[in-house]
């Protein structure tokens, strides 16, 4: 009979750096090249459907609102890498921004772009 360890959470390892610094770079190149796109996309897409039906504007109006949704969240998502990578050059990679306390392995793990703890992540969302 093979015994499991209870305590698997507890020791789960460290992430390596190198790794966790290498996929933040792939991450933060991608991020920047699709905001790059959108910055760059041409803004007189308004003219191709004008005046068909009254329908038309309101689809477009809200086609845009989403589109600077995904936008913003890109854009969040680049500072929170960007972020992360700056902390691997600070030599404080794995400490929570907030408090200053290690981020647990297992949630750096997932997220490799946390600098926040499980705690302060939750306390900005709400
Ligand atoms: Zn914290």
């Amino acid at each position: 009979m093979v015994r499991r360890s209870s305590t698997a959470d507890a020791t789960v390892p460290a992430p390596d750096l190198d790794e966790v610094r290498t996929a933040l770079q792939a991450r933060a190149d991608d991020l920047r090249s699709r905001i790059g796109v959108m910055a760059a996309a041409p803004e007189r897409g308004s003219t191709l459907s004008f005046g068909k039906r009254i329908g038309d504007g309101t689809l477009e109006a809200v086609g845009r609102l989403t589109e600077v949704g995904v936008g913003a969240s890109l854009e969040l998502e680049e500072a929170r890498v960007s972020r992360a990578l700056e902390k691997l050059d600070d030599g404080t990679y794995g400490l929570c921004d907030a408090c200053g306390r290690p981020i647990a392995p297992k949630r750096l793990r997932a997220m490799p772009e946390s600098v926040l703890c499980l705690e302060d992540a939750a306390k900005l969302r709400r």
